[in-house]
């Protein structure tokens, strides 16, 4: 059944920009001509609309303007916490803990830190995804410059207790950063309950455009600069302020905060419906991540026989957008490293699929994208000799059958 308008679920990868974002990003283009950096009253203009727009950043997680620097990226936010802290302290403090389920800009940053001779803790999680603030405290060394660990995953939407594992490096007085890219817009954040040092953010996951992002940095916490040229963000970070995408950043989070229970209630109500009719439609079929600590419009589920790829193409040729992880590593034969690192075999971490729903899905389009989905999975389980070798009782699936299918399934094929 082919839909006759396209369904966008994967807002985990990037969300529509605002209408309201556009105007204001299209006015400020028009009217803040000027450079910020500039004495004149054109350049003042501007200046003032950057430190309005830091201003209501700041405010939305309860921080102050000066601890707000606006960066190109949530990549460039994580590169920056994590190089500037390590490198600050560099010969002195060599080891940086982390989860084994970070971005890769978490990552990866760690990694080419490890070629300057970095030690890295990569802490493992349970089978929700979740980091042990015990664990973190067994790893902490006296040389450790900084703890990164991300407030909840863009592929399974897990939610990890940020404040406890804040609270562990607070008293250990080790600096801690969370990548609070997926968080934002969702969650609500607020820097002094969470007790962080760092928190990057990105614009394009609530509404405004990519290449837009911000890095909280707690006042009086000292870090290397990323960027070297002007005194731009306070000596901080240089370069030419982006001030039509740093306002429509602003507007974003003003508008992705507002009403953020009534949205998150929504979210996690459509949510639930749709993991329950794809778990009680499909066998074999399991729910990755935790239930209760999960982001509200992300569900992750793995279907045994099958690859994710396929499933992605046919979804996408009945009108749905899926992923089946994140966006950098889609594209990739190698199975998602967060499936890998909860526990999954290679052969179910193949066959799953990433949904992140918006506010605009209803009851309606759940039944549509379900009856859509069962059959592309029978239709590919149906090509697998897996599938085959289980029909014939040769083999034992991985996924139990959470309701026995199994009689039905034999007549259909
Ligand atoms: N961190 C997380 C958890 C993300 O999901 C992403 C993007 O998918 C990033 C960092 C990178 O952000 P950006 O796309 O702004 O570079």
């Amino acid at each position: 059944m082919a839909i006759t308008s396209r369904v966008y679920l994967d807002n985990a990868a990037t969300t529509p920009v605002h209408a309201e974002v556009i105007d204001e990003i299209t006015s400020v283009m028009r009217e803040y001509y000027g450079n910020p950096s500039s004495i004149y009253t054109e350049g003042q203009k501007s200046k003032e609309l950057l430190e309005r727009s830091r201003d209501i950043v700041a405010s939305s997680i309860n921080a102050e303007g000066r601890e707000i620097f606006f960066t190109a990226s949530g990549t460039e936010s994580d590169n920056w916490a994590i190089k500037g802290a390590a490198l600050r302290y560099f010969g002195q403090k060599m080891h940086i803990i982390t989860s084994r389920i970070e971005h890769h800009a978490v990552l990866h940053t760690c990694e080419s830190l490890a070629k300057l001779g970095y030690d890295i803790t990569y802490l493992p999680v349970d089978e929700d995804g979740i980091v042990s603030p015990e664990a973190l405290a067994a790893a902490i060394r006296p040389d450790t410059a900084i703890v990164s660990i991300m407030m909840a995953n863009n592929e399974i939407g897990t939610i990890q207790p940020i404040k406890e594992l804040a609270s562990v490096c607070r008293e250990k007085k080790v600096l801690f950063h969370t990548d609070a890219v997926q968080a934002a817009g969702s969650l609500p954040i607020d820097i002094i309950d969470l007790g962080v040092d760092m928190l990057s953010l990105s614009g394009h996951k609530f509404g405004a455009p990519k290449g837009i992002g911000a890095l909280y940095i707690r006042k009086g916490v000292r870090i290397n600069n990323f960027m070297d040229g002007g005194g731009q963000e306070r000596n901080r970070r240089a370069g030419t302020e982006n001030l039509p995408y740093i306002a429509g950043f602003a507007k974003a989070i003003t508008i992705s905060m507002a009403d953020l229970q009534i949205k998150a209630d929504k979210l996690t109500q459509l949510r639930n419906e749709l993991i329950e009719k794809v778990m009680n439609t499909i066998p074999h079929t399991r729910l990755n991540g935790s239930y209760e600590h999960r982001l509200p419009g992300n569900a992750n589920f793995s279907f045994e026989f099958i690859e994710g790829e396929s499933l992605l193409l046919m979804l996408d040729h009945m009108g749905f957008a899926c992923s089946s992880g994140s966006a950098c590593t889609s594209g990739s034969l190698d199975p998602s490293h967060v499936l890998l690192s909860i526990g999954l075999p290679h052969e179910i971490a193949h066959g799953s699929l990433r949904v992140s729903i918006g506010t605009s899905l209803t009851s309606e389009i759940i039944d549509q994208f379900v009856v859509s989905l069962e059959q592309i999975v029978m239709r590919l389980r149906q090509m697998s000799p897996l599938y085959e070798d289980f029909i014939k009782n040769k083999t034992t699936p991985i996924i139990p059958c959470t309701k026995c299918y199994k009689e039905q399934i034999m007549k259909e094929v």
